[in-house]
């Protein structure tokens, strides 16, 4: 196949297992990690968890990416559409309250297949870094119920310094808004778990509170009134990421600062506690459950 799933719109020819665009995909999806996962906002997460595969490969390529290993590294194994229908099944047989699909878009037309084959009575989330393309986004009404997209930087020169991609929140924002077209408002159940709807994270980076504020000021003035907003104050600093400024925790006083105008701008959504930042768990990349 010949690629233009997201915004870098390669045209890159696919294989099976290895790809010539800037994602480096092939058509098979790889995956690093499948199982239930505690550590989504409490509404996706739940008491029993969130049915989370992490693909392998990313399409925005962040330098300071927390999951580098398969963002970057691209381990995982290979799986067909038949094996990830039945792991799909598996993780809703565990008790999974939904199907968290973490950068999934490189391989959308496979997981659409299995979707096809296997349909979750739960709901399927779109886990995101925001950079792909409303197209895609709305190719995906009567398969996915939940979005929940990273809006990162607006500013052009972040996002270049960041990800190689100086126009993310152009995209990013006409996704995120196609998104919100797509899945309505949230609708939650009974035990408050989130049927269907979109919430907008956030990561405020060191030294970028100006930036992160602007992220905000969109959503107030973009988005529909009462979409949830994630703000997230865990950004740990990695080896491989050699850009100047962020090579630090972000300090309580810069927290403090987006809080306020999170605040002021009267958005909704979820906050995290210091201590819970600091006890951010990312799950080992061992291949479980593929
Ligand atoms: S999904 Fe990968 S190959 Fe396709 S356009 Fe995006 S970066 Fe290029």
């Amino acid at each position: 196949m010949r690629c233009e799933l997201c915004p870098r719109k390669c045209g890159a020819e696919r294989h099976e297992t290895t790809g010539s665009g800037y994602c480096r995909a092939g058509w098979m999806p790889r995956i690093a990690r499948a199982a239930l996962h505690y550590w989504e906002e409490p509404c996706i997460s739940g008491t029993r968890g969130s049915g989370t595969v992490f693909f392998s490969s990313c399409t925005l390529g962040c330098k300071y990416c927390q999951n580098y290993e398969i963002s970057h590294g691209g381990f995982g194994q290979d799986v067909s559409v038949d094996r990830l229908a039945d792991i799909f099944r598996e993780l809703v047989d565990q008790g999974a309250h939904n199907l968290n699909l973490v950068t999934a878009t490189p391989y959308w037309p496979a997981v659409r297949e299995a979707l096809d084959k296997y349909r979750p009575p739960v709901p399927v989330v779109w886990n995101t870094g925001g950079y792909e393309r409303p197209e895609t986004i709305r190719s995906m009404k009567g398969y996915v119920d939940i979005f929940l997209p990273d809006l990162k930087h607006v500013s052009p020169r972040l996002s270049a310094l960041c990800a190689d991609a100086p126009d993310y929140f152009e995209h990013a924002s006409a996704a995120v808004q196609a998104m919100c077209e797509l899945a309505g408002p949230p609708v939650y159940d009974e035990e408050g778990l989130l049927q269907k709807g979109v919430i907008v994270r956030h990561l405020i980076l060191p030294g970028c509170t100006a930036d992160s504020m602007r992220v905000l000021d969109f959503i107030a003035e973009h988005l529909p009134a009462g979409t949830p907003v994630s703000l997230m104050r865990q950004y740990t600093p990695i080896p491989q990421c050699t850009i100047k400024g962020l090579d630090r925790r972000i300090t309580d006083r810069e927290y403090d600062r987006v809080y306020a105008h999170l605040q002021l701008l009267g958005l909704d959504g979820y906050t995290q506690e210091k201590s819970s930042a600091e006890r951010e768990y990312t799950p080992p990349f061992d291949l479980t459950g593929v």
